[in-house]
């Protein structure tokens, strides 16, 4: 197993000093742009806070469509984005029994508890390969896009905005094979192998639905094991997920 440490921890204290500087600017920004925006942009910050849950009304700059800069700003030196706790799931169980559901739903408790974390934050945001902050794969975007994806929660086949994962989850059994669990881009579905959900601790299952979720999302990696795969954004963040969640078990 490959194990890789996440580093800038240095920045984290350097974003802690300039909290207080920078949250007056961004506030004062924040209502320049609140003033300054025509009623079709009100229109859509509303439309986009109808489709969520209502806590989320704190944040209606977040809107990254309308306030791209802003949002990769604020997602990288400001508190933790509401987004990250209201963050919800709406899983759709196939051959599963009450138990196993029982499993898969533990498993997205620890999902959703990581995501609500500072911790899970900084370790998207600083996540590092070759000394850069980067991911392998990570489909043009930098870290705070990706952070913000996965907060979005677009699924390619379903893109609302809705700060849910969607998706459906089916079990099947394949001794003879190594694959924890797979999708394809045609689908909604992700299958996940008895042969390792039966013996996996709930984090692990988790790891595995985080990683399965972002394919979903539009993530992808190579095919076949390669050291920079690890870095991958399922890998990766799937892992973090997995790591992070044995806290809560
Ligand atoms: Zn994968």
């Amino acid at each position: 197993m490959h194990l890789h440490f996440y580093v800038g921890y240095q920045e984290d204290v350097r974003y802690a000093m300039e909290g207080s500087m920078t949250k007056s600017f961004y506030l004062l920004f924040i209502l320049i742009f609140l003033f300054s925006c025509n009623k079709k942009d009100q229109d859509k910050v509303l439309n986009e806070l109808a489709l969520g849950d209502s806590s989320k009304t704190e944040s209606p700059v977040k809107d990254s469509s309308s306030t791209v800069d802003l949002t990769t700003q604020d997602v990288t030196n400001s508190a933790l984005p509401n987004e990250a706790l209201t963050f919800e799931s709406n899983l759709l169980f196939i051959n599963t029994t009450s138990l196993q559901e029982e499993k898969f739903d533990r498993a997205v408790e620890l999902i959703k508890k990581v995501v609500g974390t500072d911790e899970f934050r900084s370790a998207v945001l600083n996540h590092t390969y070759n000394g850069v902050k980067t991911f392998v794969d990570n489909g043009g975007l930098t870290n705070a896009q990706i952070y913000e994806r996965i907060l979005e929660a677009a699924e390619k086949l379903f893109p609302l905005k809705n700060n849910a994962m969607d998706m459906e989850v089916q079990l099947y059994t394949n001794l003879s094979s190594n694959v924890v669990g797979y999708t394809n881009s045609g689908t909604k579905r992700i299958y996940v192998n008895t042969k390792y959900f039966n013996v996996y601790a709930a984090n692990s299952v988790a790891a595995n639905l985080f990683h399965e979720w972002l394919h979903k999302v539009g993530f992808g990696h190579a095919y076949t094991y390669s050291p920079s795969r690890d870095y991958s954004v399922p890998y990766a963040i799937g892992r973090m997920i997995g790591r992070y969640a044995t806290q809560y078990l």
